[in-house]
């Protein structure tokens, strides 16, 4: 049953806390709506342990879950070495493998390519800052910034440095093709610089036979200057913060999160905001006040999605941080600007074709006659994203047979998916969509005189081709 109360969609990253069948079904009831399964962790093996489970808890409790395999992406670390203690002014040299006596491991030869003096290295979380004070190709001296210790494969940011390590590694191959073998929801590139890293995974997808959206992790500088060019050919973004906020200074950060919804929203694909979104929930079962606000603010933003990553992975309440994130979720969407919002988004919204005018249509005339709700009959979600990205004050519900479809509605804002039988005429559209609404939403009762705004494609069953609109009154005893 759905209780369609809460309208931004959670995404919980699963992990070691996450993993127990019965944790899985209360999150799920708590409100998870999509499952982020971590490439840069675990084995193939529980991979396919996590996707098994996922998806025998999500039909048995009856919800809708999208699965979203999130790849590594070209990720830069350390090599190994033991720990090292470092003033601030010390410097260490650096050798590809180490191997040059009072060097340390850097195994990336793009970066002895590319930095240069006074190129800044940010190490693991930010809990290290290093500048290069010298690079002759073979040994990369640099100096520490703060003191603190050096930890052997940390991540490293390398904030306004371009270097040539693809965007596609051997693992994320690999991961791609085992994403592809089981079918998953969306799958998202990490450290995406531009939009051509999106069209070679997309290639690489069809040299699979598949076509899963892709979400695009914007978390590199470069990926900033091509925002709206990477907005154009993805399928979805993610403020990807933890990163963001070390490649790009830290106060930046909340504008660069407005910059990016907006992009996603004018170009109609979901964003996710993601990270710390709840960070003490780690360990504490109460968020600090900030994180409370941090939610409300990425919802009034325009954020489809809110995400937590190590709060639900590693965390010791995976539950109850779901739960709090849902709770701020329905308590700002009480306030949220919905008018304003319209008529704020009107003149970038449109993408001039008939689907669009009609979801526009769809929402003055629903919230003009004060209507029960929209319903949109899809086969390829495309009109109930374009409704969505509205954020009309009245319900969405999108009715498709397609279980596909339906996973894939799981990220967007307000969109509630119902499944329905193949209809073939507006008459059937009508009757078995309320039905099947009225029957999974404990929230709906219609009444005799409520008015329901439909959208359609007629022939129905064929893609890509939403040409109807129309609205529907309640009559008594029957739909
Ligand atoms: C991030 O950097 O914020 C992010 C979501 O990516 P990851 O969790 O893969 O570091």
């Amino acid at each position: 049953m759905i209780n369609s109360t809460k309208r931004t969609k959670i995404v919980a990253t699963i992990g070691p806390a996450s993993s127990d069948p019965e944790m899985i079904r209360s999150m799920l009831h708590a409100g998870m709506n999509v499952a982020r399964i971590n490439f840069s962790h675990g084995s193939q093996e529980q991979h396919i342990e996590t996707i098994s489970t996922l998806r025998r808890i999500s039909n048995e409790e009856d919800i809708v879950l999208g699965l979203l395999g999130d790849l590594q992406g070209p990720k830069i670390r350390l090599g190994d070495f033991d720990p090292i203690y470092m003033n601030a002014g010390d410097k260490i040299k650096f050798s590809l493998d180490g191997s040059i006596e009072g060097t340390y491991g850097l195994p990336h030869q793009e970066l002895f390519e590319a930095l240069s003096s006074g190129s800044k290295m940010i190490i693991g979380d930010g809990e290290m800052d290093l500048e290069v004070v010298e690079n002759d190709g073979t040994i990369l001296t640099c100096r520490s910034i703060y003191e603190g210790e050096l930890k052997q494969r940390k991540g490293i940011n390398t904030p306004g440095t371009t270097h040539s390590i693809p965007s596609i590694t051997e693992k994320d191959r690999k991961d791609l093709a085992f994403i592809c073998q089981f079918e998953l929801d969306f799958v998202a590139l990490s450290f995406v610089r531009s939009a051509e890293d999106i069209l070679e995974l997309r290639e690489l997808m069809e040299s699979h036979g598949k076509s899963i959206p892709i979400i695009a992790k914007i978390e590199k500088f470069e990926a900033m200057k091509n925002l709206k060019k990477i907005a154009k050919v993805a399928n979805g973004m993610m403020v990807a913060r933890g990163d963001l906020g070390l490649d790009m200074p830290t106060e930046q950060l909340p504008m660069l999160q407005k910059e990016i919804i907006a992009v996603g929203n004018r170009y109609g694909i979901p964003v996710i905001t993601a990270t710390q979104m709840l960070a003490s929930m780690e360990t504490s079962p109460r968020p600090t006040r900030a994180e409370a606000s941090d939610i409300a603010n990425a919802i009034l933003d325009g954020s489809d999605a809110v995400m937590l990553s190590n709060e639900t992975a590693m965390g010791r309440h995976p539950t109850l941080a779901i739960q709090t994130m849902a709770n701020i979720a329905q308590n700002t969407e009480k306030e949220f600007p919905y008018k304003a919002w319209r008529t704020k988004r009107k003149a970038i919204a449109k993408l001039g074709n008939i689907s669009d005018a009609i979801s526009t249509s769809s929402c003055n005339l629903a919230e003009q006659i004060n209507a029960q709700m929209i319903v949109t009959s899809t086969m390829s979600g495309y009109t109930a994203r374009q409704i969505s990205r509205h954020r009309p004050v009245t319900p969405i519900y999108a009715v498709t047979p397609l279980i596909k479809t339906r996973r894939q509605l799981t990220l967007l804002w307000g969109v509630e998916c119902v499944r329905m039988g193949q209809i073939e005429s507006t008459d059937e559209m009508i009757t078995e969509s309320i039905a099947a609404i009225e029957s999974r939403d404990t929230n709906i009762h219609l009444e005799k005189g409520d008015l329901i705004v439909l959208t359609g494609g007629v022939p129905f069953g064929k893609t890509g081709h939403t040409n109807l609109i129309q609205v529907h009154e309640v009559q008594l005893d029957s739909v």
